[in-house]
């Protein structure tokens, strides 16, 4: 069983580049044993970057998986150059296509409370995101949603996070809120995240430090997806 890579984005979203050693090249791309590289989970999308090598060449990351073994892969393209397992290389994200996934996915933890039913589903994009909820109720109008978010968004709120036992996640099972999303359990331990006096779920991805950052948004579309499951999309304002 290989070692896990060490997931350095975990603890802080906002680092961009670090050094690391190649553990292992394979035909889809590169092992890494700590990387800065968020894997595709969860509805957000793998990181897009390079790897710089000890000679200046540049190997494009095109995409970032988890293969089956649990490792992180760095992907790059069959006729990219490769580095071969034991060199050091400098792994850099597309920080600001990042970014933007990061101010996506902390809009959706609230939109999630401003709808505040269950999630069905959902998907992160790098200029909007959506949620799909099991919705039973009135249908909230999307103007609602959009100044309930700017409240938030306005209010300038700390997003944190703690990692706590999964037995006690499996103990508050509300505290997952994406139905057809399991959080990530690391050596037994699973993430939650905090905004201020607003949200708290387990979620393994990516998120801005406070609300504000995510800046302007518009709740932009809402569908009928199937019987009770109701679909929003929201967009951040063209800067
Ligand atoms: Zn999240």
């Amino acid at each position: 069983m290989p070692e896990a890579t060490e997931e350095l984005f975990r603890e802080d979203a906002y680092l961009r580049e670090t050094t690391a050693r190649v553990v292992e090249v394979g035909d889809a791309g590169v092992v890494l044993d700590r990387t800065v590289f968020y894997p595709m989970a969860g509805g957000q999308p793998g990181d897009r970057g390079e790897l710089r090598l000890g000679d200046g060449t540049l190997v494009p990351v095109v995409d970032t998986r988890t293969d089956e073994a649990g490792q992180i892969v760095h992907i790059v393209a069959p006729e990219a150059p490769r580095p071969v397992a034991g060199d050091e290389v400098t792994a850099a994200i597309d920080w600001a296509r990042r970014y933007r996934l990061m101010r996506v996915h902390s809009c959706l933890h609230l939109l999630c409370r401003a709808v505040d039913e269950p999630v069905t589903g959902g998907q992160i994009g790098e200029d909007r995101g959506r949620l799909d909820f099991a919705l039973t109720g009135e249908v909230p109008a999307k103007e609602v949603l959009t100044e309930r978010l700017a409240g938030w968004i306005a209010q300038d709120l700390s997003i944190s996070h703690r990692w706590v036992e999964a037995a006690e996640l499996d103990a508050n099972p509300e505290l997952v809120r994406t139905m057809s999303v399991k959080p990530p359990r690391t050596g037994g331990k699973v993430r939650l995240v905090e905004i201020e006096g607003v949200d708290l779920q387990a979620c393994g991805g990516t998120h801005v430090a406070r609300t504000g950052e995510i800046g302007r948004v518009e709740v932009v579309k809402s569908e009928s997806k199937g019987k009770q499951n109701r679909r929003f999309t929201v967009a951040l304002a063209a800067d």
